[in-house]
């Protein structure tokens, strides 16, 4: 089974006993809890998306283990067109589910420790790539989702991880045996790893010698003893259990980000991919970095696309699309957005061969991609709240809409042009909402700042690529500075 449909993998999740907890209680799965079940909904797209007739380029690639066709999810870039159509994959989730759909931590994990683990086994004649291709070759036969977990909680910033108050405020290994190792620690923001069959574990940031017990990678079940995931508070998100579905906005999809508890785990040693390597570590996070911040210009752009549309939709239902400055907003929205997705293309088109023969982007241009994509939503879903009004936060709510005596009244007061309905207006209103300050924004907005890194990781990034004593002697030699003038 090469590739599972959407009901194939709900089932899948169902048969995984978890330790969730949510709201001081205790889950065994997410597929039939009202709170978590979207977010499970975003990641069952990438399923659907990969059966539907027209997405087979886009949403699935020939594995270059078996030859299978397998989901693009869970694929390793074999060229520029593959990171091309890696974007493009993403611009279409996006735009079907309008929220994080999560399986791509899994996809940049595998890509990143693809080419590491080759260069490690090089440098040190250890088996890291062999345990590697083996759990890829599993994750592409059975169609898994993988959760990526990097960031550890890291305590006091301006300590290294061995130096902190306590040890476990970075993951590492506290056993090493025959058959495996123990890890002890957690990891902050998991976006998706509910939804998910398997996590990989890599280190969040570049190791001294000191560090040695915190350069650990592996993969686990979601179901390993040990492992305990508390999901986050996110605004608006009891509304779900309001059973009113107008007031969601997206009633049918969304995100979930957990804090991942891992007490003590066993992780067998065919599972290990680093484990100890220090000078390795930067590598690894610098790559999985990249990966994922090339992942935002398609994501961000799809779910943009939902929210550009939205305001369009409700600038019809005010009578107000025809207004020039109206206009001018929606081309403001439009080309911000198109600027994030550019970027995503650009650095897939500028990708390079890594030693291990796989492709990885352009590291400056991905950084370029995601800088934007800290600052750009945030002024398109300024200008989306401008053009909806202050009726998106004002609203009455379903319930009030839908009782005989008060909701007539919210029918014709808030009405806007006599042709579409005062509920059409409502629901465009609360997908607004719900992308600019509901749920969605967790994804849309604080993600876009601090996910794949906060906005001075990129800049970091940049200073470091950016090349500017290349930049120097280009306008030495245009002045003419130091030679024959
Ligand atoms: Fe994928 Fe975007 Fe969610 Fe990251 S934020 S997992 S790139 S949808
Ligand atoms: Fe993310």
């Amino acid at each position: 089974m090469a590739l599972m449909t959407g009901d194939e993998y709900v089932a899948s999740i169902r048969r995984i006993k978890m330790d969730i907890r949510l709201l001081g209680r205790r889950i065994g799965n997410p597929a039939d809890d009202p709170m978590l079940r979207p977010s499970l909904n975003s990641v069952k797209a990438t399923y659907d998306l990969a059966q539907e007739g027209g997405n087979e380029e886009l949403m699935t690639a020939a594995s270059h283990l078996t030859g299978r066709r397998i989901n693009r999810f869970s694929h390793i870039h074999q060229g520029r067109e593959d990171l091309v159509r890696k974007v493009k994959m993403q611009r279409l989730c996006g735009q079907r589910t309008a929220s994080c759909f999560q399986r791509c931590v899994g996809m940049d994990a595998l890509n990143a420790l693809y080419s590491t683990t080759f260069e490690i086994d090089r440098a040190r004649g250890t088996g890291y790539h062999a345990n590697l291709l083996r759990f890829l070759e599993k994750v592409q036969e059975e169609d898994l989702t993988v959760d990526g977990a990097m960031t550890d909680p890291k305590g006091d910033r301006s300590l290294p991880p061995s130096a902190q108050a306590d040890p476990d405020l970075y993951l590492r290994v506290v056993e090493r045996r025959a058959d495996g190792i123990v890890v002890r620690g957690a990891k902050a923001h998991q976006t998706g790893i509910c939804n998910s069959h398997e996590v990989i574990v890599m280190p969040t940031i570049a190791l001294d010698a000191a560090d040695r017990d915190y350069a650990v990678s592996f993969a686990v079940p979601v179901d390993a003893k040990g492992l305990v995931m508390v999901i986050g508070r996110q605004s608006c998100d009891t509304r779900k259990l309001e059973l009113s579905p107008l007031d969601l906005g997206n009633s049918e999809f969304g995100g979930v980000e957990a804090l991942t508890i891992f007490d003590d785990v066993f992780v067998p040693a065919e599972r290990v991919f680093m484990n100890g390597e220090t000078e390795f570590a930067g590598m690894l996070v610098e790559r999985f970095a990249g990966y994922h911040r090339q992942s935002y210009g398609g994501c961000k752009a799809g779910v943009g696309d939902v929210l550009i549309g939205a305001a369009a939709l409700a600038a019809d239902c005010n009578g107000a699309a025809k207004s020039s400055h109206v206009k001018d907003k929606l081309v403001e929205m439009i080309h911000l957005n198109e600027t994030l997705y550019a970027c995503g293309i650009a650095c897939s088109a500028e990708g390079t061969r890594t030693e291990a023969g796989s492709y990885m982007i352009d590291l400056l241009l991905a950084n370029v991609c995601k800088l934007n994509v800290t600052r750009f939503p945030y002024e398109i879903a300024r200008l989306a709240e401008d053009i909806a009004g202050g009726l998106m936060v004002t609203a009455p709510s379903e319930k009030d809409l839908r009782d005989p005596e008060i909701g007539p009244y919210i029918e014709k007061y808030l009405k806007g042009v006599s042709s579409i309905p005062t509920e059409d207006r409502l629901r465009v209103l609360r997908l607004i909402e719900n992308l600019t300050l509901g749920s969605a924004a967790v994804g849309y907005r604080t993600e876009s700042l601090h996910g794949a890194g906060s906005p001075q990781a990129q800049r970091i990034m940049i200073a470091r690529q950016g090349n500017l004593p290349l930049k120097k002697e280009l306008a030495k030699r245009i002045a003419k500075l130091g030679r024959d003038r």
